[in-house]
Parts: structure tokens; C-alpha cells; sequence
């Protein structure tokens, strides 16, 4: 199983990291070992002093494919979720400046979290999808599926072109503005609409 990142797909978010608004969007992997099991606590990891959350729409893919087209995107998933791209940001600051890959600063164990799953079938796909997330209760991140660069299925036409795709990748659709530093004790919630799909400790 392979976990798809997108980079700088809202732009509010790519000027607040002084980023360029990309005009194809930007991939990245993490491993399957970057998967927080359900049953496991987070550890707030040793190696960074930022620790950022980024709280983003997972889609879940259901069909293998390669060269698949926008418009047929739609039959490759099959479920939604929130989820935390967990980024190491002083890393990747440093990264960045050096030009080197950022697998350091967000591929680490554990770096991304995931929320419950809801079926597509069971919500109105022609209406955006709302997302947000508390930190320590007060909503720090609020985003919306229509104020995406790339929307879902140009994703998926841009991925699959350079990796196949496979029953049970996900993909990790970016982050909207609001990111920030969580610290140890701190509590993390995620929500599409007014659903709870994950609870986090930092410990
Ligand atoms: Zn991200």
C-alpha cells in the first residue's frame, strides 16, 4: 500500500509558507510504516523542535488503475476521511533551503494519522466536502474540498501517471491555511462537517 501526499494544493496555504501557487500538482510519498496503527498512542518524535500538524482530506482508492482520466476518477474511490500529515518543519525548513528530499521532515514513522473512514456512497458528492480540526478545542483549521488547486480527480489523473494505483493507497490531498505547532498534552480532533473521525494525544 502506498500513501500519496499533496503539496500546496490550497493557496492560502502556499502563501503562508511563501510557497509558489504550483501549476502541476506536487507529489510526494510516505511509507506504509508512516501509518499510526488505531491502537497505538503519538509520540511527539525526538528529532524535530516544530512539530506542525496539517490536517487534510484522504480519499481511499478501490480499483487498480494507471493513465486514468479526471473525469473517470470518481470509480477509483471509495471513501473519505480526515487525516494529519504530521511535518517535521524545521526540518523541512532546512531541507528546502539545501533543495534535498523531504522524506526527514514528513515520510518519519507515524507522521500520518487517519481518521475514520465514510463511504463516498453514503455522502452528497456534488456538494463540497467541509473539514476541520480542533486544537485543544478551538478550531484552528477549516477547509473545503472547492478551494483545492487540484481537485480529487486531477490528483489521481497526475499520480496515476507516473504510479499505478492499487486497491487500498490512499491519498493525503493537502492541507488548507491554519497549519501550526502542536506540543506535548496537546489534543487534536478532526472533522468532516460536525463528524468526529479522529481524537489525538500528543504524548
Ligand atoms: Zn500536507
Amino acid at each position: 500500500m502506498k500513501i500519496f501526499c499533496v503539496g500546496r494544493n490550497y493557496a492560502e496555504h502556499a502563501i503562508e509558507l511563501k510557497n509558489e501557487i504550483p501549476t502541476e500538482p506536487v507529489i510526494f510519498i510516505k511509507p506504509k510504516s508512516a501509518l499510526l496503527p488505531d491502537n497505538l498512542p503519538f509520540y511527539y518524535p525526538e528529532f524535530t523542535n516544530e512539530l506542525h500538524y496539517e490536517c487534510e482530506l484522504v480519499f481511499r482508492i478501490s480499483k487498480n488503475g494507471k493513465y486514468i482520466r479526471d473525469y473517470r476518477a470518481g470509480k477509483y474511490i471509495d471513501a473519505v476521511t480526515v487525516g494529519i500529515d504530521f511535518t517535521a518543519r524545521d526540518i523541512q525548513n532546512e531541507l528546502k533551503k539545501k533543495g534535498l528530499p523531504w522524506e526527514k521532515a514528513k515520510a518519519w514513522d507515524h507522521s500520518a494519522i487517519l481518521g475514520e473512514w465514510i463511504e463516498l456512497g453514503d455522502i452528497d458528492q456534488k456538494n463540497p466536502i467541509e473539514f476541520s480540526m480542533e486544537l485543544n478545542d478551538v478550531t484552528v483549521q477549516n477547509g473545503n474540498s472547492k478551494n483545492m488547486i487540484f481537485p480529487v480527480g486531477k490528483i489521481i489523473e497526475n499520480i496515476s501517471r507516473y504510479f499505478a494505483l492499487h486497491i487500498g493507497d490512499i491519498i493525503y490531498t493537502g492541507t488548507p491555511a491554519g497549519v501550526g505547532e502542536c506540543v506535548v498534552g496537546d489534543h487534536l480532533c478532526g472533522y468532516i462537517g460536525n463528524e468526529k473521525l479522529f481524537d489525538l494525544d500528543i504524548k
